[in-house]
């Protein structure tokens, strides 16, 4: 079974995600992770995140692994774990550019369609219901206000020692969903066939009830 979980920028996708996942025991995984650490791949070789042919031949020349572990899914470049490194905030503003690269979503998508060949997985991202995995037996749609978003991001930032403005964080998500939304290859969109949940005045505990439900529906 695979199970397909789109929507803007910190709508609660990787939280529910990995939360139905261990319900479910099927394997998690989340793409957004991939163009994040193509994006650090980049930086760290200070290649402009606009250079197409440079980010390609970075990709083909360093190793990106996915790891899944008790600990949730683990991202290794070159061996080295950098799953909290990609969810700075530099990689977070810049991540739209490089994710608009058509190439570049090529390979990843070819990476996405690997892991979920032959397995039960749920993925969260941006294209999984339209363009990965157009066939996922489950497709849903989490959306919440800007508001709620970025109220949702503060908190988890104040977490971390990070103490950007809410408003700095409202302008930042709009400013990632709209690059996102317009993009010409794959633009962040529901799918028709999508069941969309506006989870703003939701708790997480409800939003895995709702989204199990129209799980077990479908099985
Ligand atoms: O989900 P997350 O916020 O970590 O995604 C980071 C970025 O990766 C998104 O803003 C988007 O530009 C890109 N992305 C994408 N397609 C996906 C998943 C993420 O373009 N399937």
């Amino acid at each position: 079974m695979q199970i397909a979980i789109d929507g803007p920028a910190s709508a609660g996708k990787s939280t529910i995600a990995k939360l139905i996942a261990k319900n479910l025991g099927f394997v998690y995984c989340d793409t957004g992770a991939m163009y994040r650490t193509v994006t650090l791949l980049a930086k760290n070789n200070q290649v402009d995140y606009g250079n197409v042919s440079g980010i390609l031949q970075l990709m083909d020349t360093h190793e990106i692994t996915f790891l899944n572990t008790d600990n949730g899914q683990r991202v290794l470049l070159d061996g080295q774990d950098v799953s909290d490194e990609i969810r700075s905030e530099v990689i977070t503003n810049n991540v739209s550019q490089v994710s608009a690269i058509k190439e570049v979503r090529e390979k990843l998508v070819d990476m996405q369609r690997d892991l979920a060949n032959d397995t039960n997985i749920v993925m969260d991202g941006r294209d999984i219901g339209t363009t990965v995995l157009p066939d996922a037996e489950v497709k849903i749609f989490l959306i919440a206000s800007v508001k709620v978003r970025a109220q949702r991001r503060y908190k988890e930032n104040v977490e971390r020692g990070i103490n950007t403005p809410l408003s700095t964080l409202e302008d930042e998500i709009e400013a990632r969903d709209y690059k996102d939304s317009h993009r010409e290859i794959s633009p962040l969109k529901k799918a028709d066939d999508a069941i969309e949940v506006d989870t703003s005045d939701m708790t997480i505990e409800q939003v895995v009830q709702k989204v199990s439900e129209i799980v077990n529906s479908h099985k």
